[in-house]
């Protein structure tokens, strides 16, 4: 019989973990065609959520859970979640209900009709979530797709059913930054959409902050995009292009006596605010690219299991 992991990252979700276990289970007996285990991930949680998760677990073997030493980040979580499946098919899932888990059995069946690798969830709603958490995900979608050298499906989270192959494929990257979507995109083979409406979450708060949204972004931008770095040269050339036209322009006018060039006090104080700018704007785009070649070659581990359990 085929098997069948559902990947579940945790991060101080206490309120939820019951309610997502409850529904998740009973999904789950719902489906009689593959056999089936939930693997949570305890990304470091400060309440609850490790002793609920180990009390699942003690109940009901077909639940698997690691704990993290400490809180690494969502994509750690779901990267653990699928180093540590063996299933045939894996669905990655948030725990928060946001994304249903009603749908995994349609998930399956897109899968098997259209004898998909994977089948990514299309949000075509997002409920409950702000104004600029919504606005920020839509410039940042498209604004991905623009820079990379891949074409990202548009409103695609990490909910996705992916199956032995892709997973086999995704465990040989050695990045440590993980921008798990676009890795999938990028693995290749038959991938069909499957849109929803993502729902609001069912309690507690975002564990995204604007702090880890912007690092989540940054990883995404600078692990498969070299543009930015494209921009110090356009930037350059533009200014240079600047320079020199500016230099004709004072040169016919000083022969020609249109321009008083020397009362021009203000102008050169703008000119250097402009270049230090441009210059340490492109600075700090080296620096970012830097930055990660430093994380990489150090080649520490992207996470630290404390405990596993009925694995
Ligand atoms: N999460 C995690 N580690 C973190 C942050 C989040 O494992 O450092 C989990 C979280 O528990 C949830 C999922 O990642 O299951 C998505 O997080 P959340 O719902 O807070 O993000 P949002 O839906 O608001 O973008
Ligand atoms: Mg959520």
């Amino acid at each position: 019989m085929e098997t069948l992991s559902v990947i579940v990252p945790c991060y101080n979700e206490e309120a939820v973990i019951g309610e997502s276990y409850g529904r998740l289970k009973k999904v789950l007996d719902g489906i009689t065609t593959l056999q089936t285990e939930i693997i949570f991930i305890n990304d470091g949680s400060k309440d609850k959520t490790a002793e609920m998760l180990s009390a699942i677990a003690a109940n009901d073997n077909r639940v698997k859970v690691l704990h993290f030493s400490r809180n690494f980040g969502h994509q750690p979580a779901v990267t653990a979640g699928i180093h540590y499946c063996k299933s045939d098919l894996a669905i990655i899932i948030d725990a928060d209900l946001q994304d249903p888990p009603e749908l995994i059995p349609d998930l399956i069946e897109t899968q098997k009709s259209e004898k998909a690798n994977v089948v990514y969830c299309v949000r075509e709603k997002r409920k409950g979530e702000s104004f600029f958490k919504k606005i920020s995900a839509r410039i940042f979608y498209r604004s991905m797709n623009y820079l990379s050298e891949v074409n990202f499906p548009l409103d695609t989270g990490d909910f996705r059913l992916i199956d032995k192959q892709v997973m086999k494929e995704f465990k040989k990257f050695r990045e440590k930054g993980k921008y798990i979507r676009g890795i999938i995109s990028w693995i290749g083979f038959k991938q069909v959409p499957f849109v929803y409406k993502r729902e609001a979450r069912f309690a507690g708060e975002t564990k995204y902050p604007l702090r880890k949204m912007l690092h989540f972004a940054a990883t995404a931008m600078l692990y498969f995009s070299k543009k930015p770095l494209k921009l110090a040269t356009g930037l350059g050339f533009i200014t240079v292009m600047i320079g020199i036209i500016y230099a004709i322009w004072i040169v016919i006018g000083k022969i020609v006596g249109f321009t008083h060039a020397l009362s021009g006090w203000s102008s050169i104080i703008i000119l250097i605010i402009f270049f230090g700018g441009v210059q340490l704007l492109t600075i700090g785009v080296l620096g970012q690219y830097i930055g990660i070649l430093f994380d990489e070659i150090k080649d520490r581990p992207e996470y630290i299991v404390e405990k596993e359990e009925n694995i």
